[in-house]
């Protein structure tokens, strides 16, 4: 009698708690970018705009929820990193068209799905860590990485790494299948170990002298130089230097991080006001100190440790192109046996 009775007080209170939370002006947010990064820029958002965020954090599987809550799906906006992830969502059919001229003149259109189905939010570049002890040169490509001079001496993450596809579909857009297979192929004869860890433990290896140089991610450099809960990350950072790859030619690998409107958005307006907000002054300087990516608005500074790492001349690539040499990635990864 008395758990019936706790069992239906619950009920109503979690009623009136849907009515209040469903009358208040709100946004739910499904986000695969990590809490310390996300949850103080949407404070800020809520100071700013009175708009509730409700947040759903995880790693991994927030396309295929979205997917499986088809028209019930609570989720607005989706946050996450990399054009392979908000392609994704895209050809998963959870995303809809945005048209915003807020977005549109804060966001450069490279930067933007022409379908308006996803926006990059910052960029980030993907660089070599070397060595500074055991690696002289100053300048280098990715097309070295291939070169026998760095037999024992490479250390990467996973091939079919979101981010090394990436790098790989680049190379496939500028270079063709046939060289991109005998590069990745020099790559791996170059390794000194099988490829595994994330992009912090390349450098960890790096300072250990399991290997002298690698590829990662700028922003992962500055975090581990800024390290306090685990400053052993900052003696690994201390280690190595950054050098921009293909810098004097072409330009350096860049990907995104960016965002998604979902498809059955119940609080669409809410949604396309918080995607607006995260390409606004505040959210992109917030991007670029408290996270040391690139921000996307014109006129926002980058960090002094960003700063400190040289001169980011991107690769100009459209993302829709490494989008689409993906899957031709992820199958030359599999073909030359990288991660075996
Ligand atoms: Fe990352």
């Amino acid at each position: 009698m008395t758990k019936i009775l706790i069992k239906s007080l619950f009920s109503f209170l979690a009623l009136v708690m849907f009515y209040q939370t469903s009358n208040a002006a709100e946004v739910n947010v499904y986000s695969y970018r990590q809490p310390y990064l996300i949850e103080p820029m949407l404070d800020k958002f809520t100071a700013d705009t009175g708009i509730e965020v409700n947040v759903l954090f995880s790693g991994k599987g927030l396309v295929d929820k979205m997917e499986q809550e088809g028209a019930n799906s609570p989720a607005d906006v989706l946050l996450t990193v990399d054009i392979g992830r908000l392609s994704d969502a895209v050809n998963n059919g959870v995303s809809q068209s945005i048209n915003s001229d807020v977005i549109n003149q804060n966001i450069p259109a490279e930067f933007r799905d022409p379908n308006g189905h996803w926006i990059g939010l910052t960029s980030r570049a993907r660089v070599v860590y070397a060595s500074a002890d055991r690696v002289s040169q100053d300048s280098i490509t990715y097309e070295e990485l291939a070169d026998p001079k760095w037999a024992g001496k490479i250390c990467i993450r996973s091939g079919q790494n979101a981010y090394n596809i990436a790098l790989i579909a680049s190379m496939i857009a500028h270079h063709g299948e046939v060289e991109t297979i005998k590069w990745l192929k020099g790559i791996k004869a170059n390794l000194a170990r099988t490829p595994s860890g994330n992009d912090r433990g390349q450098v960890k290896a790096i300072f250990a002298g399991e290997c002298d140089i690698s590829v990662g991610n700028t922003y992962y450099m500055a975090k581990m130089r800024t390290n306090e809960k685990e400053p052993e990350q900052k003696e690994w950072a201390a280690s190595v230097n950054i050098i921009m790859p293909n810098a004097a030619n072409r330009g350096t690998h860049v990907n995104l991080s960016g965002a998604v409107l979902a498809k059955n958005a119940p609080n669409k307006a809410n949604g396309i006001a918080l995607m607006e907000w995260l390409t606004g002054d505040v959210a992109q300087e917030m991007y670029a100190e408290t996270n040391h990516e690139y921000p996307l608005k014109a006129g926002i500074s980058i960090s002094d440790m960003v700063a400190s790492f040289g001169n980011l001349n991107p690769d100009g690539l459209g993302l829709i192109t490494i989008a689409n040499n993906r899957e031709l990635a992820s199958e030359i990864v599999d073909l030359v046996n990288f991660d075996e």
